[in-house]
């Protein structure tokens, strides 16, 4: 037997054999090729898309067979090929095996997207039943797995029956007195005959909602709570948050981003809502003697409340040296100002430097850097403006 062997020598189902025909795998050697290039290399190079990868689990766990029962005759290549394949599988996606929707959206949201079966090997037994929340469905996944020579880490926990698994891996048999809620919290799912973890993991948070059992706040303290000890309301799910990267718990199946997030995304959305433009330069003599030129930063407020809007810098740029104000225009400039929906404010500095008290044109290119901030966000916000042409365009932005 050598790498040149036809495939058709092995006991191949007619349909796998069909299949790999089609592909150009005629051979152990071509078979080789495909496990050690991986996929896209494979189909990149002979000129096939992803369409005509043709080989589903069932496939591929047949030849699997074959390279095993080649490996234990003794024969040469073999145990590369297993190896091959193994590393193969790892790299399909998660929907290359047959798995519910529900399972592929549960590992989709605690990975952030979809991982791949050697992402998924990787996890130890724990988390898989953390992410899952059901023992029979880990098992058929694992079985499917364990069918291509892949083991996940203590892997031998699912050998014990189910009731033993859930008794000493996981808090699912805990007593309700031992969750951290309050004792009110407490009473109240007793008095709704929920007695037991067992029994408030039957329920939804949307479930609890329309009972009565437990609004908003409560159910917030139940999930932490359970959450603590790696268990889940039903249908609700380990999300990774896209914005901090820390994992939360929720139902929501449209959002990835943490109520934390999202709140601090509520509080920094009215400064988005000034609108900012620049004017000037506007040369003069001033009353304390100062010559320059002056810029107006004119800020209006778009939103419908007031804004109590405080300037915390302004500077210019000029051939990369960085020019302060000397002064302000009085009666035309503020630090902190209430502005009133659809108003605009205006807020006049002085600019006396040397290179700028007799007039002359300020050079392309020269740009103003605005920093503001609203007393009611946390977050400031710097503006720059780009001269050019006689006047400023906004060019860019960023949170502080
Ligand atoms: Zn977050």
């Amino acid at each position: 037997m050598s790498y040149e062997t036809s495939l058709e020598e092995f006991d191949l189902s007619i349909s796998t054999l069909h299949r790999l025909r089609k592909m150009e795998i005629n051979t152990l050697r071509d078979l080789q090729d495909l496990f050690d290039e991986g996929l896209e290399e494979f189909l990149e190079k002979r000129s096939l898309t992803k369409a005509d990868f043709l080989l589903t689990k069932r496939h591929l766990q047949e030849i699997k067979r074959i390279i095993d029962a080649i490996d234990s005759s003794g024969l040469s290549n073999s145990s590369h090929l297993s190896l091959g394949i193994r590393r193969f599988v790892r790299a399909l996606p998660l929907s290359f095996l047959e798995v519910p929707d529900d399972v592929l959206k549960r590992f989709t949201l605690f990975m952030g997207s979809e991982p791949n079966i050697g992402q998924l090997r990787r996890l130890p037994s724990r988390i898989w039943f953390r992410i899952l929340q059901d023992y029979s469905t880990c098992r058929i996944i694992l079985t499917q797995l364990n069918a291509f020579g892949l083991f996940i880490r203590n892997q031998d926990d699912f050998d014990l029956d189910k009731e033993t698994f859930l008794r000493t891996k996981t808090k699912y048999y805990m007593a309700l007195e031992e969750l951290e809620i309050s004792k009110k919290l407490y009473t109240t799912l007793i008095s709704n005959n929920i007695s037991s973890i067992a029994q408030l993991l039957s329920f939804s948070a949307a479930e609890l909602k329309e009972k009565k059992i437990a609004a908003d706040a409560a159910i917030a303290t139940i999930r932490n709570a359970l959450r603590d000890v790696h268990l889940l309301l039903k249908d609700d799910y380990f999300i990774f948050c896209r914005d901090c990267e820390q994992r939360f718990v929720s139902d929501e199946t449209d959002g990835h981003t943490c109520e934390n997030c999202k709140a601090k995304k509520k509080r920094i959305s009215k400064i988005s809502k000034l609108d900012i433009n620049i004017s000037g330069p506007e040369y003069g003599s001033f009353t304390d003697l100062l010559h320059g030129f002056v810029l107006y930063a004119n800020i209006k407020n778009t939103t419908s409340d007031l804004l109590n809007v405080k300037l915390l810098s302004t500077y210019v740029v000029e051939d990369d040296k960085q020019i302060s104000p000397v002064n302000f225009l009085k009666g035309y400039y503020f630090e902190n100002e209430v502005i009133m929906p659809d108003t605009v404010r205006s807020a006049g500095q002085i600019w006396s430097t040397e290179r700028f008290i007799l007039k002359s044109s300020l050079s392309n290119g020269t740009y103003l850097i605005l920093s503001v901030k609203l007393s009611s966000e946390p977050i400031s916000r710097m503006y720059k403006f780009v001269y050019k042409d006689n006047s400023w365009e906004i060019d860019d932005y960023f949170h502080t």
